[in-house]
């Protein structure tokens, strides 16, 4: 006979999936109803004011892509991109990189303005290339880079991006839940973002929000949209309030349900606690992490809290220390990505994953497991430093 699959329960501090909490796996497992049942419709209008709430914004056009954080980047480059277009995409890891891909694709020309990774995109160079490039429509950055952990200052690119008439699209797959992030306030035009990150929900939907100058752009695009699922003038039907609504394809009903629950749990709490809660479980793993001996990738003002990439120490082995962890602590860090590959491990505290329990097992099990693979263990002190920072 075959059998059921049954994961292990392991401890989630990567760069995502973050640990879910109990209370999402179970409202995923309620009873499907029909998507265009009308209390399923009337869940779907509440999510909406949630993630209105999540994104800090009254955009209208608020709504959760049925796909990963990948399909909220994709829907906001096909509809705000045509043939033709210049776009201006500030790199600073992994992810502006996938930017530059969606912008090739929609048929357009994807001006790339470097950082180095580990540093935030820098408002001087993006402010220079809007100068150098008259012609260009649109403004592409990442406000939390999950390869390097570096943050952007959002409000200063999106100012600059409208000062030069110029859309601004954001990525805020790791930010959404864990560091402040005000759609409106900011001036952000299209924002994607991802469940499984800092919402500590299920991979695969993707929350998305645009203002209305992206939805007028939008309406008044000359060519059709080369994707018919991520057409957001066909979406709006699917989604738009008072209209009825038509149907566009199944909405993934169950993980819709986890979604709603990952917002209640986020309402409750508060935005401003969760961001709060964040920074300050980010210290005490800092301080733990820094009394094992590992140097962090991005300077202290630029830094994510919760996203920890901090340097592997010369003669550690990289895969040993991550498989020791998994095996033996049920406890999965993540590897480098791209060019920090084998040189940085990622350290998530997302969302629920982000907990005191956690930031002390992980430095523990660091301590422990960094002795065994020859590294010098800290005899208490890593640990010590971590409950001092907690004030213990
Ligand atoms: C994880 C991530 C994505 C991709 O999200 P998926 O859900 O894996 O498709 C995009 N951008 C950033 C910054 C991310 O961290």
């Amino acid at each position: 006979m075959t059998s059921s699959f049954h994961p292990p329960q392991r401890t989630l501090m990567g760069p995502g999936p973050s640990d879910v909490n109990p209370r999402i796996l179970e409202a995923m497992s309620r009873p499907t109803i029909g998507h265009l049942d009308p209390l399923f419709v009337q869940m779907m209008d509440e999510m909406k004011e949630l993630l209105q709430y999540a994104f800090q914004t009254q955009n209208e056009l608020t709504i959760p892509v049925s796909a990963p954080g990948s399909a909220g980047m994709e829907t906001c480059f096909v509809n705000l991109v045509e043939p033709g277009d210049t776009v201006i995409v500030c790199q600073n890891g992994v992810f502006g990189g996938r930017m530059k891909e969606n912008v090739e694709r929609c048929g357009a020309t994807a001006v790339m303005v470097e950082d180095e990774w580990g540093r935030a995109c820098d408002p001087q160079k993006l402010e220079d290339a809007l100068k150098a490039h008259p012609e260009a429509t649109t403004v592409a950055f990442v406000h939390a880079e999950t390869s390097t952990g570096a943050t952007t200052d959002v409000k200063t690119m999106c100012k600059i991006a409208h000062h030069h008439d110029c859309l601004a699209i954001v990525d805020a797959v790791t930010s959404l839940g864990g560091t402040e992030l005000r759609v409106d306030e900011w001036g952000v035009d299209a924002i994607y973002s991802g469940t499984q990150k800092c919402l500590s929900c299920t991979p695969g939907l993707s929350p998305v929000s645009f203002s209305a100058a992206a939805v007028e752009r939008i309406r008044n695009r000359k060519t059709r949209v080369q994707s018919w699922f991520l057409d957001l003038n066909l979406v709006m039907g699917y989604w738009g309030s008072g209209t009825k609504r038509a149907y566009h394809h199944t909405a993934p009903i169950n993980a819709l349900y986890a979604l709603h629950e990952a917002l209640v749990l986020l309402k409750n709490e508060g935005l401003e606690h969760a961001w709060a809660r964040h920074a300050s479980h980010h210290r005490a793993l800092k301080a733990g992490l820094e009394a094992l001996g590992l140097r962090f990738v991005v300077p202290e003002a630029e830094r994510l809290p919760q996203l920890n990439a901090v340097t592997i120490p010369d003669g550690v082995d990289d895969a040993a220390v991550r498989g020791l962890l998994l095996n033996d602590y049920n406890l999965e860090i993540g590897a480098g990505l791209g060019v920090m590959a084998g040189k940085v491990w990622r350290i998530g505290l997302m969302g629920y994953a982000c907990r005191k329990d956690n930031v002390l097992k992980c430095v523990s099990a660091l301590d422990e497991v960094l002795n065994r693979v020859g590294a010098s263990g800290t005899q208490g002190r890593a640990m010590a430093a971590t409950l001092a920072a907690y004030g213990d």
